[in-house]
């Protein structure tokens, strides 16, 4: 028998995104992990994975951190019989957000238990261990293993500047690790990032400035923290939040306290006519059309593929004066789809302003966890190319 559980990356480390990390022993596999890579082709196929993509012996379980695509994405490829794990929340965001799309939920994800923080499950002589962090997805956990005595934590992704307390995630974290796994997204970046709270006050003053002209945001639909930063804001100065069926559904299948369509002056609407977005928008009861919208100030998440719809909406109501909040990663600005809007929204008379905060460990965060963990070794993954480094998601 070795004495070391044995750990492979099956991306280079160098990679943003498209974690795929596997530990084993003599009697057991573990994935941590599916992503597809951010910034390859759209459609590019899964690494080579006996048992995990491809024929082989079985992997013993795959784990999955939380619901972007780079950790994520290839959940349907994984090979039936698989077990997976992930945050409940965490799927039932994941399957809101693609059928909001028209996509079925991933047929291959076979789910067969969800992660609860601090609730170890046990796969042959590996213990798995998920600890609930704060990241831009909701329900998303590190996960640490324990095999022959030796302790290996993965972060996945994580910040200590959200709304969840990052010194109490830090006393649940063993000390001593033999192996520290962790995101480097903005490794090299001496940028210490705002605080979504922080970031709650800057929208409200943005919103006071521009008086009740309209404010867009573009941000990613499954970024629940920044919903939620933006309705605290908006709600300070009597503006109305409109969020479209994407958003309405991902927001609707998180619960809890996660603003949505019939919260106080939250409402739904659709960018489109079309059948299946307008079966999607008919669930929510609070909705309101272009002709209603114009009435109220209001601040609307938008997606770059609403250009046109802006130009419909700007024949109701003037845009003089009011803004486009650019609140995502600003590597997405290259995007030609992203390119085109920002140009549309130009056109339409609104200044395009950037309030946004990074879902990455900053330096701060990175150093007290290791603080923390002391680990015995550490590996870097998840590490933004150089020329892109920022804020993501
Ligand atoms: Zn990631
Ligand atoms: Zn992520």
């Amino acid at each position: 028998m070795s004495n070391e559980p044995e750990v492979y990356y099956h991306r280079e480390p160098e990679t943003l995104g498209g974690n795929i990390i596997e530990i084993k022993t003599d009697t057991a596999r573990v994935i941590f992990d599916c992503g597809t890579e951010l910034e390859g082709a759209p459609d590019a196929p899964p690494p080579e994975v006996p048992g995990l993509f491809t024929a082989g012996e079985p992997v013993s379980a795959v784990f999955i951190t939380h619901y972007h695509q780079d950790h994520a994405g290839f959940i349907d490829k994984i090979i039936p019989g698989v077990p997976v794990y992930m945050g409940k929340k965490a799927a039932a965001i994941m399957k809101a957000y693609n059928e909001a799309q028209g996509r079925d939920f991933p047929e291959g994800a076979r789910i067969c238990g969800f992660l609860k923080d601090g609730a170890t499950v046990t796969v042959g002589d590996i213990t798995v261990t998920p600890f609930l962090c704060d990241h831009s997805a909701a329900d998303s956990y590190m996960l640490l293993a324990e095999a022959y005595g030796k302790r290996i934590l993965y972060t996945g992704d994580f910040r200590s500047n959200g709304r969840k307390s990052f010194p109490a995630l830090l006393s649940k974290l063993p000390r001593d690790i033999d192996l520290l796994i962790r995101e480097g997204t903005l490794e090299g970046s001496a940028r210490i990032s705002k605080t979504e709270r922080e970031l709650e006050k800057d929208f409200l003053s943005e919103f006071l400035r521009r008086e009740g002209k309209p404010v867009f945001v573009l941000s990613s639909s499954t970024n629940l923290d920044r919903l939620v930063t933006v309705y605290k804001a908006a709600r300070k100065c009597g503006r109305i939040v409109l969020t479209d069926p994407v958003l309405s559904s991902v927001a609707e299948a998180a619960g809890g306290k996660i603003p949505r369509p019939g919260f106080p002056g939250v409402y739904a609407f659709t960018p489109t006519g079309n059948g299946r977005t307008y079966a999607v928008l008919k669930r929510f009861k609070s909705r309101l059309g272009k002709a209603r919208i114009a009435e109220k100030p209001f601040v609307m998440f938008v997606r770059a593929s609403m250009g046109e719809y802006l130009k419909k909406l700007s024949e109701k109501t003037s845009f003089e004066g009011g803004a486009l909040v650019y609140s995502t990663w600003e590597g997405y600005e290259d995007e030609p789809q992203v390119k085109d809007f920002l140009d549309t929204c130009a056109s339409l008379r609104l200044e395009t302003v950037y309030i946004h905060t990074s879902g990455h460990a900053d330096a701060n965060a990175v150093k007290a966890l290791i603080e923390r963990t002391r680990p015995r070794q550490a590996q870097i993954v998840h590490t933004a190319p150089k020329d892109k480094k920022g804020d993501r998601k």
